[in-house]
């Protein structure tokens, strides 16, 4: 059936655009979460949204699963392929369609970078604000998918805030377009975030945001991350929303001196970066309250030029992959808790990882309570892997027990799946399932990611009665 499959996507695509060679297939077997692998049976690079729809349109004719991926810096396994299946990659379709600034609106293609759309309207005073740090290059679709954060994204909100309307492919291969104005159910806010599992996006009209007159970085340097965290809640309290409030801690910053030599202060237990912008009264103001309640940091650097801003943010920018100096191999941990609850959470994360021997890393986007645990072992260590895993899991539980939750902007994708019922009641997952039901009656559309059990459509959701039977035969695992 492979085959015959493979024959007709030749003949819908150019010969180059559909890949089966098993060592050009390896190249797609995971994405930034690389614990996840899986050889895809094969991949199609479409260049149009109409090639899109007549791939997903074979899929069903074939009964075939499919996943989409924009540019695999995902971490959370939400691009992970389905070796039974085919994965669509969308890094073909990179055109910037429209500029539309009297609208501030920019229409794009999904495989776009995050980055090249505020490049192509810096030198015009605007920008796209949601900023993930993989923003150079991580794809516009997998932003609208993963529903992504960023630095700034506590002043100007995430991507669901900055999308006015998509065009997707359904999974049953209809070319459709929601938007923000359409009256009736929220069908796009139900798409972004969604993680590929109700369609593709093949064209999306983005948000452009004009650039705030003044913007003022500032580095404090503190002796512990509570006094830093303390800083934080006082910041927040004081009524000052910064574009962004970053942290790192001793181990963090250790790793981004190894990587980049970002010369943060010596001895510091803890940076926060915070970052004012907006007219230029507002930001005299704010930065005002700002060193009054910084006076417990042991210094206080603030960028004079853009040089000395992107010195500044090139340690945190580079946190994630600065790790790998310091350790063999890490998780990237992503949770959410309460801003309030972060000193405890912190120290209880101190606990755990003193605990199991693991150390553990934290960068976060402390303005909203947004933590990245890097949770760091050696894998050529007999159970450390395992013990990793440990640690990694009971931080989510924490997240959990605060009030909080099990990603802030990374996904659920395949790595937290099993997580979902420790957050949500059967009735809540059902729910949720009736929605991707409504989409997507086959499940043909990145099966296996975000619920913990592959439901069918159609099964009547409610108290279970008795093992699944997906579960009995051994094909799918209940957690
Ligand atoms: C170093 C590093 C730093 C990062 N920093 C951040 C950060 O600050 N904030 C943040 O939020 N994330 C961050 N990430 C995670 C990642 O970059 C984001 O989740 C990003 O949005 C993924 O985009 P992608 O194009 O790589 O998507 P992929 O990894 O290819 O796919 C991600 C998901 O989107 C789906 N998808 C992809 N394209 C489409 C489409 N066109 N239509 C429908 N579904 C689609 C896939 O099926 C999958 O479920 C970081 C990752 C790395 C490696």
């Amino acid at each position: 059936m492979l085959d015959t499959l493979v024959a007709a996507l030749r003949s819908l695509l150019p010969y180059d655009s559909v890949i089966t060679d098993p060592v050009r297939l390896r190249t797609y077997e995971c994405d930034g979460l690389t614990y996840h692998r899986a050889t895809p049976a094969v991949v199609v690079l479409p260049d149009t949204a109409e090639q899109v729809a007549r791939v997903v349109r074979l899929c069903n004719d074939f009964s075939v699963p499919f996943v989409a991926r924009g540019s695999g810096t995902g971490l959370s396994g939400g691009a992970l392929p389905r070796e039974d299946g085919v994965l669509i990659v969308t890094s073909k379709m990179r055109a910037i369609l429209e500029i539309d600034l009297d609208n501030r609106r920019a229409v794009v293609e999904p495989g776009v970078t995050n980055l090249a759309i505020t490049e192509a309207v810096r030198d015009r005073g605007y920008y796209y604000a949601p900023d993930p740090s993989s923003q150079q290059v991580c794809s516009i679709g997998g932003n609208v998918a993963e529903n992504s954060g960023g630095a700034h994204c506590l002043k100007y909100g995430f991507t669901v805030n900055h999308v006015e309307a998509c065009e997707i492919v359904t999974p049953d291969g209809d070319l459709v377009t929601l938007d923000r104005m359409d009256p009736g159910y929220d069908l796009l806010g139900a798409f972004v975030g969604s993680e590929g599992t109700l369609g593709i996006a093949t064209k999306i009209t983005v948000r452009l945001s004009r650039a705030p007159q003044t913007v003022t970085t500032v580095l404090a340097a503190f002796e512990s991350i509570e006094q830093g965290g303390q800083a934080v809640s006082a910041i927040i309290g004081a009524g000052i929303v910064p574009a962004a409030i970053e942290m790192m801690d001793a181990l963090a910053i250790e790793a981004a001196e190894a990587a980049v030599a970002c010369r943060y202060p010596e001895g510091a237990g803890a940076v926060l970066i915070v970052e004012l912008d907006g007219p230029a009264a507002e930001v005299e103001r704010q930065f005002a309250q700002l060193t009054e309640i910084c006076s417990g940091a042991f210094e206080l650097r603030v960028a004079a030029d853009p040089a000395e801003r992107a010195a500044i943010w090139k340690g945190r920018k580079s946190a994630f992959a600065a790790v790998g100096r310091i350790s063999p191999a890490y998780i990237v941990q992503d949770g959410v808790v309460p801003r309030t609850s972060l000193p405890s959470v912190l120290a209880a994360i101190d606990r755990l990882s003193a605990e199991h021997g693991i150390r553990v890393a934290n960068v976060f986007h402390a303005g909203d309570g947004n933590l990245h645990p890097l949770v760091l072992f050696d894998d050529a260590e007999p159970g450390a892997g395992e013990r990793a895993e440990v640690v990694s899991g009971a931080i989510l539980d924490l997240c959990i027990e605060h009030g909080g939750s099990i990603t802030g902007e990374h996904g659920v994708g395949v790595d937290k799946s099993r997580y979902m019922p420790r957050m949500f009641s059967e009735a809540d997952l059902d729910t949720m399932q009736l929605v991707r039901c409504a989409f997507d009656p086959r499940g043909l559309s990145n099966p296996g990611k975000v619920f913990p059990t592959p439901r069918l459509c159609g099964e009547a959701p409610g108290v279970r009665k008795g093992v699944h039977p997906l579960v009995e035969s051994g094909k799918a695992e209940q957690f």
